[in-house]
């Protein structure tokens, strides 16, 4: 499982969103707009799929 991250529109920095995903899945799935309070800047950002990216875990497949 490879963790859904956005960049902070404020500070540049990754921002976990809370979610988790596999590559496959992440590929096909469908997420609306989703809202996450932001670790970095403390503001809340509205993120949709394409504003997100996904972290592997470090842990291999
Ligand atoms: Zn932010």
């Amino acid at each position: 499982m490879a963790r859904v991250m956005i960049t902070c529109p404020e500070t540049g920095k990754p921002v976990y969103t809370g979610m988790t995903f596999d590559w496959h899945a992440f590929e096909s799935v469908q997420i609306g707009e989703k809202s996450v309070p932001c670790p970095a800047c403390g503001k809340l950002h509205t993120w949709r799929r394409v504003d997100a990216y996904l972290d592997e875990d470090g842990g291999g497949a």
